[in-house]
């Protein structure tokens, strides 16, 4: 056993969000869903910050959706970005069973659009949850800034990329773009951020009051 089946193990079983893990693998898709741990994470994380209005780019089956759902303070709403009709429909399916229908909204298509149309409507979130394609992470977190209400945070998922990230023989695109994202979530001066190496890395940020 290592450190992170331990961790793992400790945690009680969840027939809602296993629910959602087998309905995944039914559709023969890559259940590429957060750990379990981390998920918890997300619900402590949006519990901790009284967020209302939480903002998820990639919902895949709705794994992640439910814990940031679950977290969520009276009158709390989830929007979630993602790229495919069939992947939305699954995680609403997965998401209304698991109680949350009436507060998660879905938009479908390029993310970048639905954040653009986010902005222009004067919509702004307290809570981002950045989980899609890695090449965007960046434009993601530029969006991000620009949809946050002050001390609004921002996580993002997979900032390791499964250890390509600091190994510099891998250039592509998307690596690049993540090196980008964890610099700026660290460094940037509207920002006061974290990398934790956990997982396949979780970058956590708050947005400095006044920017
Ligand atoms: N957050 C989910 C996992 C997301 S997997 C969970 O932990 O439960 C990444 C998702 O991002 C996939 O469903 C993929 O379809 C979506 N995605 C990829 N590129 C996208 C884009 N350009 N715009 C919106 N969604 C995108
Ligand atoms: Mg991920």
């Amino acid at each position: 056993m290592d450190e992170k089946q331990y961790a793992e193990s400790l945690l009680p079983v969840d027939p809602q969000l296993e629910q959602v893990r087998t309905s995944i693998r039914d559709q023969q898709m890559h259940d590429i869903s957060v750990p379990a741990g981390y998920g918890k994470l997300l619900t402590l994380l949006v519990r901790m910050t009284g967020a209302k209005a939480v903002l998820e780019i990639g919902a895949l089956g709705g794994y992640s959706g439910i814990c940031l759902a679950r977290g969520l303070a009276d009158g709390g709403r989830l929007t979630s970005l993602e790229l495919r009709e069939d992947y939305i429909q699954l995680a609403k399916n997965n998401v209304s069973r698991a109680g949350f229908g009436e507060c998660v909204e879905y938009r479908a298509g390029e993310a970048l659009e639905s954040l653009k149309q986010l902005y222009a409507e004067g919509r702004r979130f307290d809570f981002f949850f950045i989980d899609a394609d890695k090449g965007n992470y960046p434009n993601y977190l530029d969006w991000a800034l620009k949809l946050a209400l002050p001390g609004a945070v921002i996580a993002g998922d997979n900032a390791f990329m499964k250890g390509k990230v600091y190994q510099d023989q891998y250039e592509g695109n998307s690596v690049k773009a993540m090196r980008t994202f964890n610099q700026r979530m660290l460094n940037d001066e509207r920002l006061e951020g974290v990398l934790l190496p956990a997982y396949d890395g979780l970058a956590v940020a708050r947005v400095k009051a006044g920017s």
